[in-house]
């Protein structure tokens, strides 16, 4: 496989996302459904990353995919055996419509309660990006956020609690979610990450985010203090998740304790390189101000 940072696809990403009515084919085409550790498993496209949390007084889903992968989202879920009107919180990583534009269904069709930061509830309930942005118009269907948490916020069921972290930049109230997991029985520090890419936002004089710089700083800063054993990301390429799913299949788990998701050297390295992208983004959007 490709190193992840390097990749084409990644860096397709980085400049498309949010672009585009139809974005990359990839964010609603099917993608199997799998487990990833004990109560965790991923239901996504094959592009877009979203993830199921189980727990035995019902279900968390983080994020929803685009209007058109919400489908896939369902089936997968029912795939694995689960029932939608289990889940009870739905949450977001961040207001893109490759990420929230299934939201509306999602929340239709399971009965859950959106939670979601403060900053981003403007976003979802108005259906459109907010801030200015390079890559044009980037609407989804408007959804009603039932619940609004902060930084260190926590929501639980039964034993599992995901607290989210403020992650702004990549959009204004961009969260990333953590939680402990058991691996049959041993801890994992899990996070599902919102993007981080510079994605078209305009980082010299976004009028309608002014201090989107310092947003993306604090978020750098604050991801270098987290500690994950599991990333799991917005987007699958970037931890290179189809490698680890296709190494799962040839171990024999919970057996074989080494499963390839655990890898707690690659979240600082993402962080390190979004960083290094973003400041470049930066130095190249100031010099063509001048
Ligand atoms: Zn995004």
């Amino acid at each position: 496989m490709k190193p992840v940072f390097f990749s084409l696809a990644a860096l397709g990403l980085i400049f498309a996302s949010p672009a585009l009515a139809d974005g990359d084919a990839s964010w609603s085409a099917p993608h199997e459904p799998y487990r990833i550790v004990d109560n965790i498993w991923y239901v996504g496209t094959e592009g877009v990353g979203v993830y199921l949390i189980t727990t035995d007084e019902g279900h968390f889903l983080v994020d929803a995919a685009t209007e058109e992968g919400a489908a896939v989202v369902e089936d997968n879920i029912k795939k694995l055996g689960f029932d939608l009107k289990d889940i009870k919180y739905i949450v977001e990583t961040h207001a893109h419509y490759d990420h929230v534009g299934g939201l509306a269904k999602l929340k239709a069709d399971t009965g859950a309660e959106l939670v979601a930061s403060v900053a981003d509830r403007s976003a979802l309930e108005a259906g459109n990006h907010e801030g200015d942005n390079t890559n044009g118009p980037a609407t989804f269907p408007a959804v009603k956020v039932d619940r609004i948490v902060g930084e260190g916020g926590t929501i639980t069921l039964a034993d599992t609690t995901l607290m989210a972290r403020m992650t702004p930049g990549h959009t204004k109230g961009a969260t990333t979610w953590t939680l402990t997991a058991l691996d049959s029985g041993q801890p994992r520090r899990v996070a599902f990450a919102s993007s981080v890419t510079v994605a078209g936002n305009v980082l010299v004089d976004n009028v309608a985010y002014p201090h989107i710089v310092r947003d993306y700083r604090i978020t750098f800063d604050r991801l270098d203090t987290i500690p994950v054993d599991i990333f799991l990301p917005s987007h699958p390429v970037f931890a290179d998740l189809e490698a680890k799913y296709q190494k799962q299949k040839t171990i024999k788990y919970p057996e074989d304790k080494a499963q390839p998701f655990v890898d707690p050297t690659e979240f600082p390295k993402f962080v390190a390189q979004s960083r290094a992208d973003f400041e470049a983004e930066l130095a190249r959007q100031e010099a063509a101000k001048k």
